[in-house]
């Protein structure tokens, strides 16, 4: 009898029926409130009527428009919609199923571009588990350990974590932009240096947004040596921080800009968009696969947009971020064993820390042991996992904020 390998590591242990806005039904009919929409995808909630409805007509329509081999109309409307959405100019898309394709088909562009090898990334940077992007992952050493030789030309700066180092935030934005003019007179030279490569919150790293002055500093270095700056916005894009982008908080312009997750809904897709001037350097045919831009995929995207316009999700996710944001400060103000509370938008964040400063992993497992058994669903990050975070579907409303905060209240309790 086969079996499922033990290599799936599962968060929960809940056996998920169905999906209805932000909650998840078992098979015994038990309700969870999901805050992890599934790692930060389903950002209209489980099953939104209209991305189902768009998906729906779309499978019944054509399924598999292969791109490589004919095109078809939803990703060409969806190329249409996803200029309106982002930066003036960055403009030019091609489209993959997962996140880590779409980072590396970003490193492919601007080796291509650039004709130089590395990619500078952000100590605690995730950017996906295939070879390429594992390379480029510093989160951990789970993602790294064993499966090497990795590829080659990945240099590491650091993040400014400013908790970690106990600084204000000015102080490690000051060292990492100073680490990082030293990375490039040492180890990684300027003239071999293809990109900065960068997430505007640190994700599974350990939900650490980088502070503005931080990623003005990378676009202005970047400028000044010709390095392209490629901004990984798998987590952070579609309204998850409270603005379109997690990288309009800086206002800065990148040259590449990565999406997956919540561009549509739960489907498989992503993108990489840079001017057009940059993606007409690529070699025609480099980039492309078997299921890319898929049409069912291209369909949900654009009711997803329809959706967050419609009914103004990225303005919710702001305004409902901030009341996540206080009420999880005020629960660690009840306890000490939270160090802090940080994050933008509906990506929030506790970090558990023991009297003597270092990580506790402990109370962060079983604070969300227990709020997995009071009927929130939450997941852990940071490379000792003590980090809780909280990614509700951006269509939550203050009552469920509300609940959540009260289940998690009494999870952190008795975790302590
Ligand atoms: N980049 C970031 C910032 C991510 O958060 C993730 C997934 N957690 C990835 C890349 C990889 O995406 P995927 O799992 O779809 O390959």
């Amino acid at each position: 009898m086969a079996q499922l390998s033990p290599a799936l590591k599962q968060a929960t242990p809940v056996l998920a029926q169905r999906g209805e806005g932000v909650y998840l039904y078992d098979e015994a009919g038990r309700r969870h409130l999901d805050f992890t929409a599934g790692i930060g995808v389903t950002g209209t909630g489980h099953c939104h009527p209209r991305v189902v409805e768009a998906a729906q007509r779309q499978v019944g329509t054509l399924i598999h428009g292969q791109y490589t081999t004919v095109m078809h109309r939803p990703l060409l409307d969806l190329t249409e919609r996803l200029g309106e959405v982002l930066p003036e100019g960055v403009d030019s898309l091609f489209y993959m199923n997962s996140g880590s394709e779409a980072v590396e088909a970003s490193v492919r562009l601007a080796r291509h571009v650039t004709g130089r090898p590395n990619i500078v990334v952000f100590h605690g940077g995730f950017h996906g588990r295939t070879m390429g992007a594992a390379a480029l992952t510093t989160a951990g050493t789970k993602f790294r350990a064993g499966i090497g030789p990795l590829m080659p030309g990945a240099v590491v700066a650091p993040f400014p974590q400013a908790y970690r180092y106990g600084w204000s935030e000015e102080e490690a934005t000051r060292f990492a932009l100073r680490e990082l003019d030293y990375v490039l007179a040492t180890t990684g030279p300027v003239q071999d240096t293809a990109a900065f490569l960068v997430e505007p919150v640190l994700g599974e790293g350990g939900y650490i947004p980088a502070p503005d002055a931080f990623l003005q500093g990378v676009r202005e270095r970047a400028d000044r040596h010709g390095i392209l700056l490629i901004v990984d916005e798998v987590q952070t894009g579609f309204g998850r921080t409270g603005r379109f982008w997690g990288h309009d908080h800086a206002g800065i312009v990148p040259d590449v800009v990565i999406t997956a997750k919540g561009l549509a809904s739960g489907f498989p897709l992503s993108a990489i968009a840079a001017p057009a001037a940059l993606m007409e350097q690529a070699w025609p045919g480099s980039q492309g696969g078997t299921y890319g831009g898929n049409a069912v995929a291209c369909a949900a995207a654009l009711a997803t947009l329809d959706v967050i316009q419609d009914e103004r999700l990225v303005e919710n996710s702001a305004e409902m971020g901030a009341r996540l944001h206080e009420g999880l400060r005020k629960v660690a103000a009840d306890h000490p064993e939270v160090g802090d509370v940080r994050g933008l938008g509906l990506m929030q964040a506790s970090e558990f820390t023991a009297p003597d400063g270092e990580p506790d992993a402990g109370t962060a497992q079983r604070a969300h042991r227990a709020a997995t058994e009071l009927g929130l669903l939450l997941l852990t990050c940071g490379a000792a996992g003590n980090v809780v975070r909280m990614i509700p579907p951006l269509i939550v409303d203050g009552a469920q904020i509300d609940e959540a905060l009260t289940l998690w209240s009494e999870a952190v309790t008795s975790a302590c």
